[in-house]
């Protein structure tokens, strides 16, 4: 069985001003410091890239953005390029999180626009899908992470698709408290998993690490890590308290 490298992210979406995100991140560095075995990964908002960016500078964390443009520069008023972001030093990019599906317009074929802008200019991108509560009840829940997956993912070799982190987040489980059971999750997590191996190979789809999202907590972070396709989790909450978040971050010792 492949070992892949446990990845916990910190989403903080619009929370946080400048002072607020270095006090965060020190607190964080303090309490997480010393762990080797999980790769983790903050992403603050556009405003605190800079700064945090700068907190981390020597330390293991590794800085995300929320989102991006497709393009590299241009007449784009109010966006932000994947140059910029690599500029302040972020490695990873979160895309396609439902909020942004959700409130801002954002379908497959942007997301798949921006997945491969990330590629091209050095970002890793982590890859949101999931489906709403509606879908999962009318029994369409694989289908529609199927196409999420296809479409996201469309003309993504297999050379790329080692740079995409998948995040799998049932958007009935984000910010509501409701999380879906290890059980529920692995169940989509498996799926994901051959569906890799269908559109890759065996071999790339046992490479790709996919995180869970949706109200994870340091209660609940054992039992989702324990299944055997669950590599990490996308947690947005509960990171934005340092104690609670490098918890999450040690969950080898619950
Ligand atoms: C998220 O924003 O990706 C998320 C999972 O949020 P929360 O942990 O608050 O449910």
């Amino acid at each position: 069985m492949m070992i892949r490298l446990p990845i916990i992210a910190g989403n903080w979406k619009m929370n946080k001003t400048v002072g607020e995100a270095i006090d965060l991140v020190r607190k964080l560095k303090a309490l997480i410091s010393g762990i080797k075995e999980v790769e983790v990964v903050v992403a603050p908002p556009f405003t605190a890239l800079y700064a945090v960016g700068k907190e981390l500078n020597g330390s293991s964390i590794e800085l995300s953005a929320q989102n991006l443009h497709w393009e590299q520069k241009g007449a784009y008023t109010g966006e932000i390029s994947p140059l910029m972001l690599k500029d302040l030093g972020c490695k990873y990019v979160i895309i396609g999180h439902s909020e942004r599906r959700q409130y801002f317009g954002e379908n497959d074929e942007i997301v798949n626009l921006k997945i491969k802008s990330a590629i091209k200019n050095s970002l890793k991108p982590i890859l949101c899908i999931g489906e709403t509560l509606t879908e999962r009840e009318e029994g369409k829940t694989f289908s529609v992470i199927k196409r999420q997956l296809e479409a996201g993912l469309k003309d993504i070799g297999d050379k790329e698709i080692r740079e995409i982190v998948i995040a799998y987040e049932p958007v009935w489980a984000i910010g509501t408290g409701r999380t879906a059971t290890p059980q529920q999750a692995q169940e989509v997590h498996k799926f994901i998993r051959e569906k890799l191996e269908v559109l890759y190979s065996k071999d790339i789809s046992q490479a790709i690490r996919i995180q869970y999202g949706g109200s994870v907590t340091p209660e609940n972070i054992k039992g989702l890590m324990d299944r055997e396709d669950i590599d990490g989790a996308l947690v947005g909450g509960a990171s934005l308290v340092a104690e609670s978040f490098a918890r999450i971050v040690r969950f080898k010792e619950i």
